[in-house]
């Protein structure tokens, strides 16, 4: 009982949070960056942050994740971090050898009001930045947002700062990769080859965080999105962003330089939201959705009619990022489960006001808070007071999970205690179907430990 002292009674709170349900913004830039093939990502501010930071992203991808910092100590934090940050880059350039240093600002360098652009400005002005290689930044004070805002801003950054239009069009479309893992870029880019389009794909994360064990260290692995496509992703039809908060920004910044016009899409993680997905592909390009992807939503769809029996009715709290929340809320109503309570740390109107326009049509009774307040606390009272089948969440939930003696799915950032996020995608109908899976598996087992001899089943 680790909770012990979460009490039932609910108390409105203004200036504390415990347990949030978030975390900080340079860690979501840091994720970001190093979907850009041969970028060392750099945080401008204390060791500690960029401890912080790299080991939270080394413990969920179980790899080792690389930034630079720019150390940050009493001078630097009283008189600002341009000196720090020039001598950084020279040092990064010289013996790290990265193709871009991608620089986030923290907390304490926004506190003191370092410009990031004036002094990668002030770099190039002096010729710290070698030919053909690149410095770009992002604005990642942890006082506001979270880990999606900095994934956000970071990837807005990518667009504005590399996307060129050279007034030819390519035939190609971007995806804007909303927070997700390697193993769902991978299965974006799948699912693209099978729909028969060219994409540029930024950031893409596969074969940099799950790259495979060859013996042989390399410091920048072969994935990641390229300069050239980067810079090409102003040529091309469209974008698809995949994720109203964590990847929209970018799609706004390419129409603004680039005008490529943008449609804003849900994470694929479900079956309507796979058909949005799937469907917005086949009209934007016109092409006809093959037979493989069909047979893929066909063998979803059908477990989810041959096991409605062991989910209808199933009452579930979760929490987590809000371009996530969204699609899982809506593929648990798809499998006639009952969201009772959602949580998100991530601040925002939009996902406000879409969750909340989801819910009235489908789930008024649900309760849903995000942003100040709404924490893993508030949403361990509501669970003591209306009690729950299954939890789905980030590692954190665990504690819940045990002191209310629920079985738990891990879902989301981070996954410490765990593996297998990294490498088997969530998305698209394949995705889902593992994720079904893994719902099902916990509700099974449940079933099985609580069963009375007589009504325990070989054959469920
Ligand atoms: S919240 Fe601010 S001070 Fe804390 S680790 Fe993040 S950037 Fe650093």
């Amino acid at each position: 009982m680790l909770l012990r002292h979460t009490s039932k009674e609910v108390k409105e709170r203004e200036g504390l949070t415990i347990n949030p349900a978030k975390t900080c913004q340079p860690i979501g830039a840091m994720y970001a960056a190093l979907g850009i093939h041969g970028c060392l990502p750099h945080s401008h501010g204390s060791q500690g942050c960029c401890s912080y930071h790299r080991s939270t992203l080394t413990r969920h991808y179980k790899e080792p994740v690389m930034a630079a910092t720019s150390s940050f100590t009493e001078g630097a934090s009283v008189f600002g971090g341009q000196a720090n940050l020039l001598a950084a880059i020279d040092t990064i350039f010289a013996v790290y050898d990265p193709d871009i240093i991608a620089v986030h600002s923290t907390c304490l360098s926004e506190t003191i009001g370092d410009d990031l652009q004036q002094i990668t400005k002030k770099a190039s002005d002096d010729g710290k930045i070698p030919d053909g290689k690149y410095v770009i930044y992002a604005s990642t004070p942890s006082f506001v947002g979270s880990h999606v805002t900095g994934y956000a801003n970071m990837v807005a950054g990518m667009a504005n700062q590399f996307a060129e239009s050279t007034g030819e069009k390519k035939s190609q479309y971007n995806m804007i990769a909303g927070w997700m893992e390697p193993s769902d870029m991978r299965e974006i880019k799948r699912l693209a080859k099978e729909m028969g389009i060219n994409i540029v794909l930024f950031p893409d994360t596969s074969d940099v965080l799950d790259a495979p064990q060859t013996g042989k260290h390399v410091f920048y692995p072969k994935g990641g999105t390229t300069v050239a496509e980067l810079k090409s992703s102003g040529d091309s039809l469209a974008s698809f962003a995949l994720g109203s908060i964590s990847a929209e920004p970018a799609a706004i910044a390419l129409e603004k330089k680039c005008k490529v016009p943008f449609e804003t899409l849900d994470i694929p993680i479900g079956l309507s939201a796979t058909d949005r997905f799937i469907m917005a592909i086949s009209k934007m390009a016109k092409i006809e959705v093959p037979d493989e992807i069909t047979a893929e939503r066909g063998r979803l769809v059908d477990v989810m009619a041959d096991m409605e029996q062991y989910l209808h009715g199933k009452r579930v709290a979760l929490f987590g990022d809000p371009d996530q929340l969204l699609p899982l809320t809506e593929f648990l109503l798809d499998l006639s489960m009952k969201p009772v309570h959602i949580v998100s740390g991530t601040p925002g109107q939009r996902f406000d006001k879409e969750m909340r326009v989801m819910l009235e049509k489908r789930s008024p009774e649900t309760k849903f808070k995000s942003g100040l307040g709404a924490d893993m606390f508030l949403l361990h009272q509501w669970m003591k007071n209306e009690p729950v089948d299954l939890l789905i969440g980030n590692t954190y939930g665990k504690y819940m999970a045990r002191d209310e003696d629920i079985p738990f799915i891990r879902f989301g950032f981070p996954i410490l205690d765990r593996i297998g996020h990294s490498y088997f995608p969530n998305i698209g109908y394949n995705g889902s179907l593992r994720l079904l899976e893994k719902i099902l598996n916990v509700l099974m087992d449940r079933q099985d430990r609580d069963a009375l001899e007589e009504k325990f089943e070989l054959v469920m």
